[in-house]
């Protein structure tokens, strides 16, 4: 099954999800496309930084160490 967090930025209103881990079906599949279960690992709120889009955006609204603060297992 794959594993995906979601992320709720309440500075801008967005929500992002993100890819954590595939499972095997998915990473066997050339286009990564998964015909199985998935499901959310965690669903959290980054209150100190907007999303990438917006961040992209508008470079400097989140300082960009802020960015890569979030303690990820890969
Ligand atoms: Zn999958
Ligand atoms: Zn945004």
């Amino acid at each position: 099954m794959c594993l995906y967090e979601r992320i709720h930025f309440p500075l801008c209103r967005h929500t992002e999800t993100r890819l954590v881990q595939y499972c095997h079906f998915a990473r066997n599949d050339p286009g990564h496309q998964c015909f199985g279960a998935w499901r959310y690992l965690k669903d959290y709120e980054q209150t100190e930084s907007a999303c990438d889009e917006c961040t992209k955006r508008a470079p400097g609204f989140t300082p960009a160490h802020r960015m890569y603060g979030i303690p990820r297992g890969r």
